[in-house]
């Protein structure tokens, strides 16, 4: 796997994603990641490469889940020295290089995986350096947990404005659920004895 650090989006996306796709994370969705068809729809919506050519097994899974948890505590530090030190211990895993990689006339660098890495191992550095080249971009208050009071996710903002709110703008961003749970929170006193 080439991984772009211009490109960080990408990655920052990628670990946003799989460190919510915990049941832990939001009250009302199960887990994301159940089997390994899971993980290979979840590689396929996020465009990792090279995800046709590898067989994903109950291995692969079983690191992905421990893997997040690892994202999820870059993406929750609470210091941008911790962030960096997380991020920095996800590339590290399998990273090699940085190199630089004809683009257009021109060079970029990137960061590639060890040959024959796991696929935790790669995602691990797709994710990892994706944080550090987000947190020196744009800096470590894009580092954010969702507003959605339902929910304990946390995410990189990316966007040009800066001004995104929920980890999942599809899930806990969607209004009206937030409304539904606020308005049930507020019953919730007068429904225990
Ligand atoms: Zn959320």
């Amino acid at each position: 796997m080439q991984i772009d650090f211009s490109d960080y989006a990408v990655g920052a996306g990628v670990a946003t994603a799989l460190a919510n796709s915990s049941p832990a994370i939001r009250v009302r969705t199960s887990e994301m990641l159940g089997d390994p068809a899971d993980l290979a729809r979840f590689l396929a919506e996020h465009a990792v490469e090279p995800v046709g050519t590898r067989r994903i097994t109950r291995r692969d899974l079983a690191q992905v889940h421990v893997l997040r948890e690892e994202v999820r505590a870059a993406l929750a530090a609470t210091t941008e020295q911790e962030a960096v030190e997380r991020a920095n211990a996800l590339v590290e895993r399998a990273g090699r290089g940085p190199f630089l990689a004809p683009n257009e006339g021109g060079w970029r660098w990137r960061v590639g995986t060890a040959p024959g890495a796991d696929l935790a191992d790669e995602l691990a550095v797709l994710a990892g350096s994706g944080l550090l080249a987000a947190l020196h971009a744009l800096g470590h208050d894009r580092f954010r947990a969702c507003a959605a009071p339902e929910c304990a996710g946390v995410y990189v903002d990316t966007s040009r404005a800066g001004r995104r709110r929920y980890c999942s703008p599809q899930i806990c961003g969607n209004r009206l659920n937030v409304a539904q749970h606020r308005a049930r929170h507020k019953r919730e006193p007068s429904d225990t004895p």
